[in-house]
């Protein structure tokens, strides 16, 4: 199974993603976790991506797609995996359905607001180490400013200043929102009212993998 997340900065598709591996243990990649570790290491690659990141334009296909690649090969992915902000563009799109792949495709779109976008945006905390997510109010940290998971100091990213949270919107808009189209052609999205609590969103998205997986509710537990 193949299950690609759809939906703007802040949509929740890490928390979504993050929700199915737990649930499902299907492998999440995040594409936008992988090229913050490219950038951590201070890659030659990654110093092409930190200059668009920061801009909050999209990195070029084929940073992304060496790094993605690099990463379905890998055994976890055999049985599926979970597509956090990949495709995010036509041409990403159309390598991906070249890319092998067995099982059912299941796409989510998470329909959020641009209100919500900013408020989650600006409360948003990130690990920079394991990428672990929180928000200063609905899902703090247990001690303040640190990650739960691996105790390391909880930062802002760079790209959620409120200048590139626009561009980055409108990148969405222009690039990626395309994309709903051409996946609903498939019949396989599944438009998913984000704006509500995470438990809420999650929950839906799994009711709807288990449907597609042929699961009686809560099976995959
Ligand atoms: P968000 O979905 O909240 O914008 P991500 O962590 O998915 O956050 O992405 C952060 C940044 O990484 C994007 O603004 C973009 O610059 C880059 N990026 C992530 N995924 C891709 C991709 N598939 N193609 C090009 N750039 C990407």
């Amino acid at each position: 199974m193949r299950v690609i997340l759809l939906g703007a900065p802040g949509s929740g598709k890490g928390t979504v993603a993050e929700a199915l591996r737990s649930a499902c243990g299907y492998p999440k990649i995040s594409t936008g976790d992988l090229l913050r570790e490219a950038v951590r290491e201070k890659s030659a690659l990654g110093l092409v991506a930190a200059s668009q990141m920061g801009k909050g334009a999209l990195v070029d296909d084929a940073t992304v797609l060496a790094l993605l690649n690099e990463r379905l090969a890998r055994d976890d992915c055999r049985r599926g995996c979970v597509l956090d902000g990949f495709p995010r563009n036509l041409a990403q799109a159309e390598c991906l359905d070249t890319i092998g792949n067995s099982g059912p495709e299941i796409v989510f779109d998470l329909v959020v607001s641009v209100d919500v976008v900013l408020e989650r945006l600006a409360n948003r905390r990130t690990c920079p180490r394991c990428e672990a997510i929180y928000h200063l109010v609905a899902k703090p940290p247990k001690t303040p400013g640190v990650c739960d998971v691996c105790g390391t100091a909880l930062v802002q990213r760079n790209d959620d200043k409120p200048e590139v949270i626009r561009e980055r919107l409108k990148t969405h808009a222009a690039k990626t929102e395309p994309l709903v189209a051409r996946y609903a052609a498939r019949g396989a999205v599944h438009a998913i009212d984000a704006d509500g609590p995470a438990e809420t969103v999650v929950r839906e998205v799994r009711r709807i993998v288990d449907a597609v997986l042929g699961r009686p509710d809560g099976a995959g537990k």
